[in-house]
């Protein structure tokens, strides 16, 4: 999960990665650091602000006010913007350094770029080493990467890939990367901060558990999979289909292939059916939150079983929709696997109406169905 700019900073600051004296508002502009140009950065969990307009240069304390008033309230690449970083405009040449746990080879991976800024993606000087998960071998990787580079600043280069290596081996993040990162004799500083949390390590990370908890509305997906032990991820507040599904990868696929069919999907949801215990608990918390979405048109239910007993699971889930009252769309299941017959039965009469079928070509084509007929 992707961090805002300004608490990816607030991480670099504390590993001793320089970075733009600055300020974080959300509403009006108390004092502005140091001297001018500043740049107002809209803080939402997206990369490409720039080209977006959430990136602008002000030459004096009138603009910083105007271009905060403009982003503070309004939104950007599908985010509510509610803080804007206020920092000294950097300056130097801008170069890009990204270091990423690199599964594959059980090590990370170094990237550096002689041409930063927001057009690296289409830039062919990108170059990458793989090493071990260690700050030395980061450093050495790194030092590689950068022996063209001019002798007066290389060395804080060095300094801060090591100190990021660090940052992201301590707090076991999964990407870390500054682009652009600002170099000239006088000073190499950190102008962007893209910082990739790993969710599954939180329990041993007070610190980013901290960040996280201390901004509720940005992170709500996050603080909602720490809360419930469950991941439910909100794709399009504008959905029409919530889906109930186990399994990460079953619940990809189903979103890939309604979004084929034209359909819009509401959430991806790995509900862990083995965490259930006997309780409809968590099926009662997932369709709360799909229902609150008045674009809900449908409500699919996809699970495929190996250890779950869908006899069990089936009267779970009549009893969550029967405790479901702002539930008011049709409710389609595709439960294969152990037991499905049970299942068939248990929910034929508990909701008479409800598609319950093994075959998931069936079960969405009732979904086309229902979402081409609703009002
Ligand atoms: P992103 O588009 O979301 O990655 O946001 P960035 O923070 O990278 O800002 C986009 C672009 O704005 C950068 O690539 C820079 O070209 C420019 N920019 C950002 N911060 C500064 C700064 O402090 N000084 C200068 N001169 N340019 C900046
Ligand atoms: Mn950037």
């Amino acid at each position: 999960m992707l961090l805002i700019e300004a608490d990816g900073k607030a991480l670099f600051a504390e590993h001793g990665i320089p970075i733009p004296a600055g300020v974080v508002v959300t509403d009006g502009v108390p004092s502005l650091p140091g001297d001018g140009p500043w740049m107002v950065k809209a803080q939402v969990p997206v990369g490409g602000r720039g080209k977006a307009g959430g990136v602008v240069l002000c030459h004096s304390r009138t603009e910083v006010e105007a271009a905060v008033a403009g982003m503070l309230g309004s939104r950007l690449k599908g985010h509510a913007v509610d803080a804007c970083l206020v920092e000294q405009a950097a300056i130097g040449q801008e170069r890009y350094l990204a270091i990423m746990v690199d599964a594959a080879s059980y090590g990370l991976r170094v990237i550096y770029s002689a041409q930063g800024g927001v057009e690296i993606e289409h830039s062919a000087s990108a170059q990458g080493r793989l090493c071990s998960p260690h700050p030395g071998a980061v450093a050495e990787a790194l030092a590689e990467l950068i022996a063209d580079e001019p002798a007066d600043w290389r060395d804080q280069v060095a300094a801060i890939g090591k100190a990021l290596a660090s940052l992201l081996i301590q707090q076991e993040l999964a990407l870390v990367e500054i682009n652009p990162l600002f170099v000239s004799a006088s000073g190499c500083v950190a102008g962007d901060a893209k910082v990739v949390v790993d969710l599954n390590a939180v329990d041993r990370q007070p610190r980013i558990a901290s960040l996280i908890a201390a901004r509720p509305a940005v992170y709500a997906d996050a603080c909602r999979k720490i809360a419930e032990g469950f991941d439910y991820v909100e794709l399009d507040p504008d959905g029409e289909i919530g889906l109930v599904t186990t399994g990460a990868g079953l619940s990809m696929m189903l979103i890939d292939e309604l979004t084929a069919r034209g359909a819009k999907p509401l959430n991806f949801c790995d509900i862990r059916t083995g965490q259930m215990r006997g309780s409809p608990a968590r099926l009662i918390r997932v369709l709360e939150w799909i229902t609150a979405r008045s674009s809900l048109k449908a409500v699919l239910v996809n699970i495929f079983a190996g250890i779950t007993d869908l006899g069990e699971f089936a009267g779970l889930l009549a009893a969550a929709i029967e405790a479901s009252p702002r539930l008011h769309v049709p409710v389609v299941a595709r439960l294969v696997g152990r037991n499905a017959a049970e299942a068939r039965r248990i929910l034929g009469e508990a909701q008479p109406g409800m598609l319950v079928t093994e075959d998931l070509q069936e079960a969405l084509a009732r979904i086309d169905a229902i979402v081409g007929a609703a009002p």
